[in-house]
C-alpha cells in the first residue's frame, strides 16, 4: 500500500536509477528534476507522495489537479502542467500551475499571456511541447512550428520559455525512443546558444516510467514518472 515509507522507498529507487544513468552520460543527478506525476491518484496518496518527499508533482488535468492544488496548497510543492490545454480551461491553469509543460500553439501561447495579465501573474514558465513523430493524433507542434513559436512566447509580456517538452509515441523498447530524445537535446542546443532561454541553458522535459533513464542518456532535465511512483493507474 501507499504508505509514507513505500512510497519514499520508490522515490529513492527511481532517484538512484536517475543517479546511474546520469552517472552513465557523464552528468550530475543534480541536473535532473524527478517529477512524479499524480494524475488520477486520489489526494491523500499525493499527500503522502509529499510527506515522503516528492517536491514536484504532475497533473495532466485541470480540474483535477485544482482539487488537489486547493486541498495541499503549493508551499512545499510545485506543480506542473503536463496534459493538453484547452482554452476554456487555460485561465485556471494560469492561476494554479507554478510550470506549464504543453505549450504547444501561438494562440494558446498568447492565451496564457493575456490570462497572466488579467491574473496579474507577472511571469509564467512554460516549456514548448513538441510532436517529433508527425502524429497528427498526438498533442504538441510539429517541429516547422517551433521558431514561431519561440518567437510568439519570447515576445510575450509574461510567458519565460523556460526548455522544450515531448512525449515520443509509446515503445516497449526505449532504444527505439532514444532517437527522439535525441532530436529534442538537439532542438533545445541551437534554441539555447540563439539565447532563447529565459536565464539558463533549456530544461528537457522528457522521459517517464519506461524510458526515463534513456531520456536521461540524452539529456533530460526534467522527468515525469508516475507508475514507477505510484504503481499502476486504476
Ligand atoms: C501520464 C504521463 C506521464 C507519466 O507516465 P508513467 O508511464 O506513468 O510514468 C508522463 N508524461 C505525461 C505527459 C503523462 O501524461
Amino acid at each position: 500500500m501507499a504508505d509514507v515509507s513505500s512510497l519514499a522507498r520508490r522515490l529513492a529507487a527511481i532517484r538512484e536509477q536517475i543517479d546511474g544513468a546520469a552517472t552513465r552520460a557523464g552528468r550530475l543527478a543534480d541536473e535532473v528534476q524527478l517529477i512524479a506525476v499524480s494524475k488520477t491518484q486520489p489526494i491523500e496518496i499525493v499527500r503522502t507522495a509529499i510527506a515522503a518527499g516528492a517536491r514536484d508533482l504532475g497533473e495532466n488535468r485541470v480540474q483535477e489537479a485544482e482539487a488537489k492544488i486547493t486541498a495541499l496548497g503549493s508551499n512545499a510543492s510545485r506543480w506542473h502542467l503536463i496534459g493538453p490545454l484547452q482554452a476554456n480551461k487555460a485561465r485556471r491553469a494560469v492561476k494554479l500551475f507554478d510550470v506549464v509543460h504543453t505549450v504547444d500553439s501561438i494562440a494558446l501561447a498568447q492565451r496564457l499571456d493575456r490570462l497572466c495579465q488579467e491574473e496579474d501573474r507577472a511571469a509564467l514558465p512554460v516549456l514548448i511541447q513538441l510532436s517529433l513523430a508527425n502524429e497528427a493524433t498526438k498533442s504538441g507542434a510539429p517541429e516547422a512550428e517551433l521558431a514561431p513559436l519561440v518567437r510568439t512566447v519570447n515576445q510575450s509580456e509574461h510567458l519565460r520559455l523556460i526548455g522544450l517538452m515531448t512525449v515520443p509515441p509509446y515503445d516497449d523498447d526505449p532504444e527505439r525512443t532514444r532517437p527522439y530524445f535525441r532530436r529534442l537535446r538537439e532542438l533545445r542546443d541551437v534554441l539555447a546558444s540563439n539565447g532563447e532561454f529565459a536565464g539558463a541553458a533549456g530544461e528537457l522535459s522528457m522521459g517517464m516510467s519506461h524510458d526515463f533513464p534513456v531520456a536521461i542518456e540524452e539529456g533530460a532535465t526534467m522527468v515525469r514518472v508516475g507508475t514507477a511512483i505510484f504503481g499502476e493507474r486504476q
